[in-house]
């Protein structure tokens, strides 16, 4: 049996975090679409220096050129039992052919927690972000401090601020995803896989939550 989970929300409402929570729990893949382009950023492939403009901009990729990374990645063999999408898909064609590509797997979305919170709560969480630089791991200068400033505590990498984390880009990133993103809210409402969480909560609390309405 395989389990696709769809990790819907916000810009900094703490889907990275919850993704990677739920995926050490239950050995789901963690998917991150902006950590793939991340990833091909840092060892400068053609697609991560395509991907970097509208980056920066806090605009989104293609839809032809994410859906084309997404396929790949879900086709590696630590998939085989489903993935935890976070940050994909994120316009109404990627997810159309998410669900065509799903059915190639012998799949389909099960599930689609919905992450939500306030915006100016995002604003302040994304401007206090600081990233781990070897495997993505997610802290804030406030609510969530690294035991040792600028040392991830997981694995001792250097934590970084990451460009698009800047007030002028957070603000276009949250239009950005209320102009393209929210209409899956509905789509997903409709098919009946929405599953509301309230984003405001703790780390633990939201994680709880998650684990209760998920039943996982
Ligand atoms: P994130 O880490 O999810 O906030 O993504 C960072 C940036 O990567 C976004 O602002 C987009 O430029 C790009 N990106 C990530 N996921 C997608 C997607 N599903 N479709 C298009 N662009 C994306």
């Amino acid at each position: 049996m395989t389990k696709y989970l769809v990790l819907l929300g916000p810009p900094g409402v703490g889907k990275g975090t919850q993704a990677k929570i739920l995926s050490e729990r239950t050995g789901l893949a963690h998917i991150s679409s902006g950590d793939l382009f991340r990833e091909n950023l840092k060892n400068q492939t053609e697609l991560g220096k395509l991907a970097q403009s509208y980056m920066s901009r806090g605009e989104l990729v293609p839809d032809d050129v994410t859906i084309a990374m997404i396929r790949e990645r879900l086709s590696r063999p630590d998939c085989k039992t489903g993935a935890i999408l976070d940050g994909f898909p994120r316009t109404p064609a990627q997810a159309d052919a998410l669900e065509a590509m799903l059915k190639e797997f012998n799949g389909c979305v099960d599930a689609v927690p919905f992450i939500t919170a306030a915006e100016d709560v995002l604003v302040e969480r994304l401007s206090g972000r600081w990233t781990c630089r070897a495997n993505g791991h997610i802290f804030n200068e406030k609510t969530n401090p690294p035991k040792t400033p600028g040392i991830c505590d997981f694995d001792g990498s250097e934590l970084y601020q990451r460009d698009d984390d800047k007030a002028e880009t957070v603000k276009r990133r949250i239009r950005v995803y209320l102009e393209q993103t929210s209409p899956l809210v509905d789509y997903y409402r409709r098919h009946g896989k929405l599953l509301e969480i309230d984003g405001m909560q703790t780390i633990e609390q939201v994680s709880q939550t998650l684990a209760s309405a998920l039943k996982m």
